[in-house]
């Protein structure tokens, strides 16, 4: 008996929702050089095993497969990617995959400034730099680190560096940083940068939070109209995460609503993290083991077997379910921090964000 005929790129498969698999966010590490208050507010976390962490030749043999199955567009994240070793070795790994057309990084920029030009040589395309604040002390409060400067060396090095578009992320919370919407945009679109503003979510390692303290998207919208008179929306978002606006002064900016608006319905990502579980939803509890299988010898037409099985049978649309649970007033953060020290793979600094 022959066994089914693989899906190829040219024939895209889709889930149970008719959604695509074509975005890939890649973890090469739960590790963190900060500890943003919205990611890893806790004192002590529970690490991957080592031996579990996959090598650059296995994360690109996966991401070969993934490739081969439609995967077009590929982030790497982490913990913090940049603190990787010989990160532009899996770059340039990775760039010599003709199917990838997007290969981006998130970063938080700490070691931005003494890497760009070597990720850029390698082969990056763009990188993201998350920026939750233009004050120094501020920063040190919100990741309980002193690196700001660095994150705007960072940021400066990957502009000269051809890294662009350029954009930067900002996760709002009341009370926190929301008095800074201005003063972002302004500084992103002064360095030709473009600013995308975040809804605070209730993922794993959100322990703190709590319903009021999203700053949604439609409070961003009244406060900015109320600045700057009326803001139009740009074109179709189509498959991107991000709602695009205009500003009458000629400003594009982003809203990734999340945690009020969600848009599971065209969610075209999956996650691998750096120890190679696979996730299909940023709130599924349980993931794809690839590592397993890959270490045992699996052939690529076994792996892609797997991967094309598993998509299509997803479901997951987490956002919109949290939003369903708010409905019932039962929403609050969504894992507790016992469960979290059980099974790191929960938290969002190993599934990368
Ligand atoms: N360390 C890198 C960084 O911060 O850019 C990459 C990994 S980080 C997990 C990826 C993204 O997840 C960041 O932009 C971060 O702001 C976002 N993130 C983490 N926790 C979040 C939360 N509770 N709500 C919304 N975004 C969150
Ligand atoms: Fe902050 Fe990113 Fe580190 Fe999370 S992984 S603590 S968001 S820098
Ligand atoms: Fe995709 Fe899950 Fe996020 Fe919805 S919650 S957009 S399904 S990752």
């Amino acid at each position: 008996m022959h066994p089914t005929p693989l899906p190829s790129s040219q024939m895209p498969f889709v889930d149970t929702l008719g959604r695509p698999l074509r975005h890939l966010r890649v973890s090469v590490t739960d590790r963190c050089n900060l500890r943003c208050q919205y990611c890893m507010p806790e004192e002590e976390y529970v690490w991957l095993p080592r031996q579990d962490v996959l090598t650059f030749e296995e994360i690109a043999t996966l991401v070969q497969v993934f490739t081969e199955l439609g995967v077009d567009k590929v982030r790497l994240t982490g913990g913090e990617p940049l603190l990787r070793k010989n990160l532009p070795a899996l770059v340039a790994m990775l760039a010599r995959n003709p199917r990838i057309r997007d290969l981006a990084l998130t970063t938080n920029g700490v070691l931005l400034a003494e890497q760009a030009q070597a990720l850029r040589d390698a082969g990056l395309h763009r990188v993201t730099v998350s920026l939750d604040t233009l004050r120094p002390e501020r920063f040190r409060q919100l990741t309980r680190r002193d690196a700001h400067a660095r994150v705007l060396a960072g940021i400066e090095a990957a502009r000269r560096a051809g890294l662009t578009p350029l954009k930067l992320d900002t996760v709002l919370i009341r009370g926190y940083n929301d008095d800074e919407i201005l003063d972002l945009l302004a500084y992103a679109q002064g360095i030709g940068a473009e600013l995308r503003f975040i809804e605070y979510m209730d993922v794993g390692g959100a322990t703190h939070w709590s319903r009021d303290k999203v700053v949604s998207r439609a409070d961003i919208l009244a406060l900015l109209e109320a600045h700057y008179g009326a803001v139009t929306p740009v074109a179709e978002r189509g498959w991107a995460p991000a709602e695009r606006f205009c500003l009458p002064d000629g400003t594009i900016f982003g809203i990734v609503a999340s945690t009020t608006a969600p848009f599971c319905r065209t969610c075209d990502r999956s996650r691998l993290t750096a120890d190679g579980m696979w996730y299909l939803c940023l709130y599924a509890t349980r993931g794809i083991d690839l590592r397993r299988p890959l270490r045992r010898g699996a052939s690529a037409a076994d792996l892609k077997r797997l991967i094309v099985t598993t998509w299509q049978a997803r479901q997951d649309r987490g956002a919109e379910q949290r939003l369903e649970l708010e409905a019932l007033g039962l929403r609050s953060a969504f894992v507790h921090p016992d469960e979290l020290r059980q099974d790191p793979h929960l938290e969002m600094h190993t599934r990368g964000g």
